[in-house]
């Protein structure tokens, strides 16, 4: 039987094509002995980079509805009393299931740092005030930011501190912080 010709399948491209997207690099010095290479600087390229990230709050979610409704909400061990200003949804003493309770409006400065470096996110922001808050009739403490103290001096230790919230709420942690209470 005849074969028929088969067409002839195209050839495959001899080039990745050019982009004229993303980083453009017009020259890079290279020496002639490799030897040097190693002590070369680092390349460093910068692009813009995007990601839509999915998180839930689980059973955590309470807590962040209080935020948003200017609540701050620990929870308290039925079994042992034990309070935490960070909620969380077991004792750690004792490994009951905890209820959540809300803590007092004002609490104390039991120790704070000043951050002059931060996270990307929070870098704009630096310098900030970090503080732990302990209430009373709470056993733990919480972390957030203090306000309105200019510098580290301006804070002491047992300073007076009241929570106040964003008006549009994040519903993240920072959408509550601290200012002094004096
Ligand atoms: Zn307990």
């Amino acid at each position: 039987m005849k074969r028929k010709p088969r067409a002839k399948a195209a050839a495959p491209p001899a080039k990745v094509e050019e982009r004229m997207t993303g980083t453009t690099v017009f020259n890079i010095p290279f020496p002639s002995d490799l030897e040097t290479l190693k002590g070369m600087s680092p390349i460093v390229i910068k692009y813009p980079y995007s990601v839509e990230y999915i998180h839930s709050y689980g059973q955590d979610s309470p807590f962040f509805a209080g935020l948003s409704n200017r609540k701050l909400l620990g929870t308290k061990c039925g079994a042992c009393n034990y309070t935490y200003a960070t909620p969380r949804l077991a004792c750690a003493s004792c490994g009951r299931e905890t209820d959540w309770v809300e803590l007092p409006a004002e609490g104390r400065v039991h120790t704070f740092t000043t951050c002059y470096f931060g996270s990307e996110e929070f870098l704009k922001e630096t310098p900030f005030h970090l503080i732990l808050v302990e209430f009373d009739g709470v056993d733990t403490l919480l972390l957030a930011r203090l306000v309105g103290p200019e510098t580290p001096e301006d804070i002491r230790i047992g300073m007076p501190v009241k929570a106040k919230f964003r008006r549009n709420s994040q519903l993240r942690p920072t959408d509550v912080y601290f200012v002094p209470a004096e």
